[in-house]
């Protein structure tokens, strides 16, 4: 069905709120981003799952960002902490079922399924899921490519 990127995410800040408490949430939303044809409630797990991780292994009292834009044939959406970040070659793996990096007693608690089912989701949707360094090389952005539905009036013009 046709959804509301900011509605998906804002309801997903909401679910999220007792685990958002200690850090400080900001969502940007490009204002022209259309409609979406997914669905949103697995889409909403997606950014609840990826505000849940943010708050785990990112420290009390830093921010997290939600960054969305449109592009002409995809939208791009970011997920982004100011944690210790993951390490580059466990990137991938990450996505993988029941993977953690660097399994210590001090470590959240946790299952290692969140970001595989997130890849699931977002590859449902046909779109990509990856895990990068933050801005500046440190914390963690998580960022998802979305593909869009050919505009019908460019298609008309290119015609
Ligand atoms: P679950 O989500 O099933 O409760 P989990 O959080 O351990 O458990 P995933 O969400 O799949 O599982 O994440 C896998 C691993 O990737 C985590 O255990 C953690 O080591 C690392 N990770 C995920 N997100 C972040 C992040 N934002 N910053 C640093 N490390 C992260
Ligand atoms: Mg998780």
């Amino acid at each position: 069905d046709w959804a509301d990127l900011s509605d998906i995410v804002g309801g997903a800040v909401e679910r999220a709120a007792r685990l958002t408490r200690s850090h400080a949430v900001k969502v940007d939303i490009d204002p022209d981003m259309p409609l979406l044809c997914v669905d949103a409630v697995l889409l909403g797990q997606v950014f609840f799952n990826l505000l849940d991780n943010a708050c785990k292994y990112s420290p009390p009292g830093t921010g997290i960002k939600v960054w969305a834009r449109r592009a002409a044939d995809h939208i791009s959406i970011e997920v982004a902490d100011q944690g210790p970040g993951i390490p580059e070659a466990d990137r991938e793996k990450v996505f993988d079922m029941f993977y953690r990096v660097g399994l210590t007693d001090s470590q959240p608690a946790g299952t290692g399924l969140g970001l595989a089912i997130c890849r699931g989701i977002v590859e449902a949707h046909g779109g990509t899921i990856r895990a990068e360094a933050g801005l500046h090389g440190s914390g963690t952005a998580i960022i998802i490519r979305l593909p869009l539905p050919p505009s019908p009036d460019v298609a008309g013009e290119e015609a």
